[in-house]
């Protein structure tokens, strides 16, 4: 197996919708914001090979909507996706599946691109199955008021019309070494790879614990559907990682890329914190 990480780009968004009821006074501490309050998150993708396999897991926000649109989200530094791809000896064509943890808009934009030909849409990665939870494609397609905004029907429709999406039933070893759980309280069929790689086992849960700042278990995003069910699969999800020493990879913090578990008289927090280049 062959395993790389890469941020595709910086984003900014509201801290306190990232840190739900927690007070300012608190996640201020540990998570630097701006004179708007807004914080700095990364877009990181994983690719993983495997088998015959070359996965891209997630794709970031893509360049389909409009200049106020980006403006809003502000993206800056990062590698870009297929640039990010490329450093790495990756075109396009070479991606045999893409990822998706879920399908809002951060996670699944850059799967869908404009259609060269003028009008439409097409999969950004013509020779790649998409991979999403048949729970997370449904709850995407009926919609909600909630998720609206993270739900563009340019992201969501063109996949379906792609004829290349695998719907994924249930919790299982996707490919060779990497499989895959469900959660239900950021939106419903989130998935979250566990990867083996050699000794060390590697999870990216993605929106479950975006940042290092998002372990205790109150400390969770204002957008969860289901704050309670996200505290119940954290808490299972850490304890499974601290007992059998996984290594976490955060998808959204600024700051740490990776880290270890600890017990203490708080609860599970982070022990060591590491670059990812520094376990491959
Ligand atoms: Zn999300």
């Amino acid at each position: 197996m062959k395993i790389d990480l890469f941020n595709i780009a910086n984003f900014k968004i509201d801290g306190g919708a990232m840190f739900g009821v927690v007070p300012k006074a608190l996640w201020s501490r540990v998570y630097r914001s701006d004179e708007n309050n807004l914080i700095d998150l990364t877009l990181r993708s994983l690719i993983v090979e495997t088998g015959k396999h070359k996965i891209l897991a997630d794709t970031g926000w893509g360049d389909k909507q409009d200049e106020k649109f980006f403006r809003h989200v502000n993206l800056h530094g990062g590698e870009g996706l297929l640039q990010g791809l490329k450093n790495r000896g990756y075109e396009p064509e070479d991606i045999t599946d893409v990822f998706l943890t879920h399908l809002h808009a951060d996670h699944c934009g850059g799967a869908i691109v404009k259609s060269k030909t003028g009008t439409g849409y097409e999969p950004a990665f013509r020779n790649a199955t998409y991979h999403v939870s048949r729970t997370q494609w449904e709850w995407a397609l009926k919609n909600n008021i909630r998720e609206a905004d993270s739900y563009p029907e340019e992201n969501i429709l063109p996949l379906g019309d792609s004829g290349r999406l695998n719907l994924i039933d249930e919790e299982n070893e996707l490919f060779p070494g990497f499989s895959v759980i469900f959660c239900y309280g950021h939106t419903p069929g989130l998935m979250i790879p566990i990867i083996k790689y050699g000794e060390k086992t590697i999870v990216y849960p993605g929106d479950l614990i975006p940042t290092v700042a998002h372990i205790p278990l109150i400390w969770n995003m204002s957008y969860d559907i289901e704050s309670l069910k996200t505290i119940d699969e954290k808490e299972k999800l850490l304890k499974e990682s601290l007992d059998n020493n996984y290594i976490l990879v955060f998808q959204h913090d600024e700051n740490v890329e990776c880290c270890t578990l600890g017990l203490t008289p708080k609860g599970i927090r982070a022990k060591d914190k590491f670059l990812f280049s520094e376990i491959v």
